[in-house]
């Protein structure tokens, strides 16, 4: 059933595509193959991640004018204000409007080691939706955390967080990733609930690492449900069977997701495009071919008919 009402949402879905800047040539090669092969599904955006340290900060906006002059994408920059002077943000944000970007990723960004404990931060993600409406009328994303940031005191408080990003002017929440499908579509009506009305585009994050993600998930607050443990389990040598495994548990969750009405989604591509191409066309996000329609006949396989 989950398979045949995938058919039905040929056209109707809206992905988008994030890219890390890249920091050594052979990653910058894979970064720019993959764009290509994923330009073709037509994303509605690709955003593209801002570190803290200067250097990536450059990098960020190097890669967002060479998809914006090179490709067909439209390229939407992430911009975290923690470290940052006022300033610099209106600089930056006066920068990209010239140059004809749009659409921003406003985050808070994570605070240095030594910060952490201290003082608390001068800006919030919510700050800096403000500061980029006062520069100019930018379409905003912000994230959303279905299972709370790890920072906040309280679910419902990190709620009230997001209703306020959204609330300075944020259009679009994008999720911290998950794999508890069940605990995203509690999280959507709990915004809902809220009166939180934008859409809350949940993160998928292809698997491929899993001893990598155990690290990861631990900083972010992220469960890894006990049934993923067992899946890679005895995998740790083997990326060939991980990529099967990490595209299977993929597509599962996307399949779920769009029966629950969802139908924008945003891949953490982690500048590879081989999973996030095979999910999306499990979604029937294709390049311009149309799938078959249900009521027509599968097609037969040519060995079938030889
Ligand atoms: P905020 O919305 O400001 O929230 C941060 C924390 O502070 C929350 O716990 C919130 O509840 C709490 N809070 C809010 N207001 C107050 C207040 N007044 N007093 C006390 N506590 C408060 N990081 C990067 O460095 N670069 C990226 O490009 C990047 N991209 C991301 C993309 C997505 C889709 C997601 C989900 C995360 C991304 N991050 C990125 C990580 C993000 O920067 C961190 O999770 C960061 O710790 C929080 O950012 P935020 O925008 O959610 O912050």
């Amino acid at each position: 059933v989950l398979n045949q009402s995938l058919f039905e949402l040929s056209g109707k879905v809206n992905v988008s595509f994030e890219f890390f800047p890249p920091n050594s040539a052979e990653m910058e090669t894979t970064l720019w193959n993959s764009i290509k092969r994923l330009e073709v599904l037509s994303p509605k955006f690709v955003s593209v991640t801002y570190g803290a340290a200067n250097s990536t900060r450059e990098r960020t906006h190097r890669i967002i004018s060479k998809i914006q002059a090179e490709t067909s994408l439209t390229p939407v920059p992430h911009l975290t204000c923690v470290g940052a002077s006022k300033e610099e943000l209106i600089h930056i944000a006066q920068d990209y409007w010239r140059s004809g970007i749009r659409h921003i990723v406003a985050l808070r960004g994570d605070l240095p080691k030594e910060e952490q404990d201290s003082n608390s931060p001068e800006m919030y993600a919510v700050d800096l939706v403000k500061l980029l409406k006062s520069v100019a009328d930018f379409e905003i994303s912000v994230a959303a955390y279905p299972e709370v940031h790890p920072e906040a005191p309280n679910a419902q408080f990190d709620l009230i967080n997001l209703k306020k990003k959204v609330d300075a002017g944020a259009s679009r929440a994008i999720s911290q990733f998950f794999f508890d499908t069940e605990t995203y579509l509690r999280y959507r009506d709990r915004c809902l609930a809220s009166g939180i009305e934008v859409e809350i585009v949940p993160g998928i994050l292809p698997v491929t690492n899993f001893s990598q993600l155990l690290k990861f998930s631990s900083m972010t607050n992220v469960n890894v449900p006990g049934w993923m443990h067992r899946l890679y389990q005895g995998l740790d040598n083997d990326p060939m069977t991980r990529n099967l495994i990490a595209a299977n548990v993929a597509i599962e969750q996307v399949k779920v997701l769009a029966k629950e009405g969802v139908r924008d989604f945003h891949f953490y591509t982690l500048n590879r495009s081989d999973l996030t191409y095979a999910i999306c066309h499990s979604l029937g996000v294709r390049e311009n071919k149309p799938i078959y329609q249900t009521d027509q006949e599968e097609p037969v396989a040519e060995e079938a008919i030889a």
